[in-house]
């Protein structure tokens, strides 16, 4: 029987930084993260994603408010 493995995987959202507007869920793996940050001292986070609001591709940062 293949088992459902419940990985380090969380979601999240991703709000612009500029305006603050909600505009992305989702999911990042936190091994993942944590490994990137100790072997090259680099965040996944923010991201730049376009923001409707802004109109343009702006810093996204994560959001723990999930709606
Ligand atoms: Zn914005």
């Amino acid at each position: 029987m293949a088992k459902k493995k419940k990985g380090p995987r969380q979601a999240t959202g991703l709000k612009c930084k500029v305006c603050s507007n909600f505009n992305y869920i989702t999911e990042y793996n936190k091994m993942n993260e944590q490994l990137k940050k100790q072997t090259t001292g680099e965040s996944t986070f923010p991201l730049m994603k376009y923001c409707k609001r802004c109109r343009k591709s702006t810093e996204h940062v994560m959001s723990k408010k999930l709606k």
